[in-house]
């Protein structure tokens, strides 16, 4: 297997929007969409992360679709099972209710949510000890880019996980996304040959950790939208696209997975 044959991923991250009324609408016109142009299963995976509180209606709204959308919880508690923690939900209570799978890494959570490593990696082996898949989002800060350690940073980060990994896992319970945290929100994007290079460096660190480094998909997601998807789904290390704003538009995001089903 090449890293060519991955099935790109395309996720959108609502973060904290929309309301329900919303989700019910968006979920209707992403409907429509792939009623008019199908994206074959293994073209494209999709997923999409609304907040908890639409999380099981939209999957009940996407089992009526002609193809498998997924699910996906934008956190996990870093304690595990059940027990007295208010305002947490944990990786199993995601896997009771057929959730499989996890955002754990986004920069807003590091930056502005307290997640350090040691978080970071509790909830990454509850996540997969309960049988989720992981998104696993790592990038650098323009400053760390400006100083020249954007790639050292992104691949420490990659490390990170390594203790709470096992070497079968990395295959298909890990994905990850590289977001440039300078590129999220704000317009900015990575150029495709910028982004590629940060991939490519990637794929080489993961082979010091796994032999499955060519089967690990590797996403870029920073202000990806239906004008730029093409470019980053033409490069050979981008597998797909983390999208936030534009993946709140029914038809940008099913543009933008249109995009890299293209591709294959
Ligand atoms: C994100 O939040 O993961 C993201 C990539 O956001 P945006 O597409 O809005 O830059």
């Amino acid at each position: 297997m090449s890293v060519s044959t991955i099935v790109p991923w395309v996720i959108g991250n609502w973060k904290m929007n929309p309301a329900t009324a919303d989700v019910q609408k968006w979920a209707q016109q992403f409907n429509q969409c792939l009623q008019l142009a199908p994206i074959a299963q293994q073209q494209c995976n999709i997923a999409v992360a609304p907040t908890y509180l639409s999380l099981i209606s939209l999957k009940e709204n996407f089992t009526g679709y002609n193809r498998t959308v997924h699910v996906v919880a934008q956190d996990v508690s870093r304690f595990p099972g059940t027990g007295a923690y208010t305002g947490d939900i944990s990786a199993q209570l995601l896997q009771d209710a057929h959730v499989s799978y996890v955002l754990v890494g986004h920069s807003e959570r590091r930056e502005l949510l307290g997640d350090d490593t040691q978080i970071l990696c509790a909830k990454i082996k509850h996540a997969l000890d309960a049988g989720l898949t992981v998104v696993y989002c790592v990038g650098e800060s323009l400053a760390q880019r400006e100083n020249g350690e954007a790639e050292a940073v992104v691949l420490q980060q990659v490390k990170d996980i390594v203790p709470v990994v096992s070497a079968d896992q990395w295959e298909d319970r890990i994905i990850i996304a590289y977001e440039p945290i300078w590129a999220i929100g704000t317009g900015k994007t990575a150029s495709a040959d910028d982004a590629q290079a940060m991939h490519a460096k990637i794929r080489e660190g993961l082979k010091q950790i796994t032999a499955a480094s060519d089967r690990v998909a590797i996403l870029y997601g920073g202000s990806v939208k239906p004008e730029n998807a093409a470019d980053f789904a033409a490069c050979p290390d981008i597998n797909g696209a983390l999208v936030g704003g534009a993946s709140l538009s029914a038809t940008s995001f099913y543009k933008i997975a249109a995009s890299f089903a293209g591709k294959k």
